[in-house]
């Protein structure tokens, strides 16, 4: 018996010795994405690929120190990396996360060569392709994902197109003479011309090309775009989302990352209580939020500081000392205007003065040349904190638009003492209107507060670039 054992085991460390001796000897097998054909490399049983086999699904990828980033649109799958790629196939832990959701999957690892590989069958579930082994070969398809509504919205100096989507899509942006092409990858649509009716567009084409979905829309030449997506949760399908206007330059401002201090400004305080109505105080409301922001973001690697974690008052010249310690500044309010329907979230942020958008559009040119690093430090100083502004309230918009019944709007404000010195992004929010009903049942409401709260802390996260839980704890996923 023990000399059965010792030759079984003498076997396996000669085969291992082989093996890593002869890395060329990996099994392959032929590997076929959405009529692309790969070779498909087996560690362990597993089947590996290279990136290039995420890009054949539309995904974007990435890799960082210890994990590989794809994403898809709005779908963020992110895979632990081992040390190769036989330790991941041999890896079966919590190696997988889907907008921010843990799951137990083989890892990541690089093959014999050094190049990056990626468990096929994982990264083709998690990007809800099919995989189909009954041919003795890998055949991998992402069925067509399908254009649904269609609708536009107007914000400040921007006009809004929201393509909604039956699933979350890769998606690509690219400016061709007068025109802004949006490409859904692997979408089905009818081709037809949408009327925006927009100060800055007016109507936009939708034309079916081969497997995309392009969306054509007419762009002046000092208009701006952003694109980003929402991913689909719950109930709610995915969002292209794509703001065109003057509010936004064609040029991309580099955005340094700093420590994650976020600083949380409760309005008023104090003998200074703000908006009242009936027993009903903007400063209660505003430090309540606060918390239950808090509450998200501390447990997610964010720190936090408050202006004030107290019914205290809070000079103006305390609250800005500490917005320059902010990688985020999120200032806290309520808002009134009685005998008027007016209702929703309103998220401002510090937009240059006309005088100042010039130098700063000269300025965003320089920076991407700059002559030196103190001039790109400089730059940087005055430019990022507008474009990441901006950037994170589209962000919290987004969100509460999710948010069923979520009204929102952003808007930019050329002057904001609360904001003023703060240089990274700064936001203020102004959580509702204590003169609508509406907004007031859901101010004092827990739940709908505890909604509101985890679309601005998901927004900071999403901001971040920190993984996002995909849904409220509330349903129970396992963290
Ligand atoms: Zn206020």
């Amino acid at each position: 018996m023990k000399a059965a054992k010792h030759g079984w085991l003498l076997c396996l460390m000669l085969f291992a010795l082989l093996c890593g001796a002869l890395g060329q000897a990996i099994q392959s097998r032929d590997l076929t994405v959405m009529g692309s054909n790969f070779k498909a490399l087996m560690y362990n049983g597993v089947a590996y690929a290279g990136l290039d086999f995420a890009t054949a699904l539309g995904l974007e990828s990435r890799i960082t120190n210890n994990t590989v980033i794809l994403t898809q649109g709005g779908r963020v799958i992110r895979l632990d990396i081992a040390d190769n790629a036989y330790a991941g196939a041999a890896r079966w832990t919590n190696a997988l996360e889907i907008n921010g959701v843990r799951q137990r999957s083989t890892a990541a690892g690089t093959g014999a060569d050094g190049k990056m590989l990626i468990p096929v069958k994982t990264v083709a579930e998690a990007a809800k392709a099919n995989t189909d082994e009954s041919g003795g070969n890998i055949v991998v398809n992402l069925p067509q994902a399908i254009l649904g509504t269609v609708s536009s919205d107007k914000t400040d100096q921007s006009d809004r197109i929201v393509l909604e989507v039956d699933r979350d899509v890769g998606f690509a942006s690219r400016i061709e003479k007068n025109e802004l092409i949006i490409t859904l990858r692997f979408t089905n649509g009818s081709s037809a011309p949408y009327q925006v009716g927009g100060k800055y567009v007016d109507i936009f084409d939708v034309k079916q090309n081969a497997n995309k979905l392009e969306a054509r829309i007419p762009i002046k030449p000092d208009f701006g775009f952003n694109v980003f997506a929402v991913a689909a949760a719950q109930g709610i399908p995915a969002r292209v989302i794509v703001d065109v206007g003057p509010r936004f330059t064609r040029l991309a401002v580099a955005l340094d990352s700093r420590p994650s201090v976020v600083v949380l400004d409760p309005g008023h305080g104090g003998a200074d209580a703000g908006i009242v109505v009936g027993n009903l105080r903007e400063k209660d409301i505003t430090l309540s939020m606060a918390r239950r922001i808090a509450a998200i973001l501390a447990p997610r690697g964010v720190t936090i500081k408050y202006t004030r974690d107290a019914d205290k008052a809070v000079s103006l010249e305390e609250r800005q000392n500490l917005s320059l310690k902010a990688a985020v500044l999120i200032s806290l309010h309520v808002s009134s205007m009685p005998n008027t329907t007016a209702s929703g979230t309103e998220i401002f942020y510090l937009s240059p003065d006309a005088a100042a958008e010039g130098i700063l559009d000269k300025g965003r040119d320089a920076l991407e040349n700059p002559k030196s690093e103190r001039d790109r430090k400089l730059l940087a100083r005055f430019l990022a904190p507008r474009a990441a502004s901006q950037r994170l309230a589209d962000l919290i918009s987004a969100r509460i638009l999710s948010v069923p019944e979520g009204a929102a709007q952003v808007s930019s404000l050329s002057n904001h003492t609360a904001l003023e010195r703060a240089p990274k992004a700064a936001v203020v929010l102004e959580l509702g209107y204590m003169s609508s009903e509406t907004d007031r049942a859901v101010l004092i409401n827990p739940s709908e507060s505890a909604i509101r709260a985890e679309a601005i802390a998901y927004a900071v996260l999403e901001y971040l670039g920190k993984p996002v839980p995909a849904k409220t704890p509330t349903t129970g996923q396992p963290r």
